[in-house]
């Protein structure tokens, strides 16, 4: 039988906005020793905003107009900023053969032209040459027709909370905290310095990320919970002995895959369920 308290605590946590999906899960925990997280739509607001379109072949605007088009399908952040930075009315007919390819973007035709939008490692992969560019925003290459096309700078923020979250979890006894990111080097280690998160790892596809989670997994010592939004780490969320998910702007495969749900994506609230666990085992053991 389930002891009273685990009641008391799962209600404790629900009131708080941390929907835990069992009593077994406060354990864990409540044992926690490492917390891995992912950047975009975790630790970032993943509302990006468009800082700059370059280009060399084409109008600005133009470059935005393919851009959108392309990530007409997405969910991914990426994809709501450029289409929301287009502005232009996006129609779903004039785009076919789109293709998303995880932590790299996309590629589709757009009026029968073929059209890829995402980081230099697509570029790479489709043999297109891109031109660097010293940003400390996330930039995102387009080529149309088999051309470099420019690029498009957006940058992303931290939430508000984020800083004090990761402060949270050290006070909470927590050992290490860790960033897994598909997103470049030089903003990965920017906003992993301005929150104090101990570890970064950066330009990681969503297979590098479960690989990393075992390697922590296999050191820690304690539990280790893994803290996602789901565009793309659901496989991270079920590996790890914890799984969080973002609930408010997260994807409905997170949330199913998640041990945990935050219910307004609040960073702050981990510390805070972690607390409520302890508190609750205290009184069962
Ligand atoms: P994170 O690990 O920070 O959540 P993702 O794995 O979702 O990031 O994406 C990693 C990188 O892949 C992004 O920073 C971007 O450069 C590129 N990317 C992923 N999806 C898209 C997309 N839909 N459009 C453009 N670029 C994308
Ligand atoms: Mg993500």
């Amino acid at each position: 039988s389930i002891p009273l308290s685990f009641f008391a605590g799962l209600g404790g946590a629900s009131r708080a906005g941390v929907l835990v999906k069992g009593s077994n899960y406060l354990e864990t925990l409540s044992k926690t020793r490492v917390v891995v997280f992912d950047k975009t739509g975790t630790l970032t607001q993943g509302v990006f905003d468009v800082t700059g379109v370059h280009h060399n072949t084409m109008p600005q605007k133009k470059v935005l107009e393919y851009a959108a088009l392309a990530e007409c399908a997405s969910s991914h952040p990426i994809s709501k900023s450029l289409q929301r930075a287009y502005g232009g009315e996006i129609d779903r007919h004039r785009v076919t053969d789109v293709q998303e390819i995880s932590g790299n973007g996309i590629t589709a035709k757009v009026d029968g032209t073929d059209v890829a939008v995402g980081n230099s490692k697509l570029m790479d992969r489709l043999g297109i040459a891109w031109h660097d560019c010293h940003s400390v925003g996330t930039i995102i290459h387009l080529a149309i027709d088999g051309q470099y096309a420019g690029h498009i700078v957006i940058s992303d923020v931290v939430k508000p909370h984020a800083k004090e979250a990761i402060a949270a979890l050290k006070r909470a006894g927590v050992e290490k905290t860790v960033m897994l990111t598909g997103d470049i080097r030089r903003v990965a280690d920017h906003v992993a310095e301005e929150l104090g998160v101990d570890e970064v790892h950066s330009e990681l596809l969503p297979a590098d990320k479960v690989a990393q989670v075992e390697r922590l997994l296999s050191n820690a010592d304690g539990k280790l919970a893994f803290v996602g939004d789901g565009i793309n780490d659901a496989p991270v969320l079920s590996r790890a002995d914890i799984g969080i998910a973002m609930g408010a702007m997260g994807s409905d495969a997170a949330i199913e895959a998640a041990d945990v749900v935050l219910m307004d994506d609040d960073p702050l609230k981990i510390a805070k369920a972690i607390r409520i666990s302890r508190k609750c085992l205290r009184i069962v053991y």
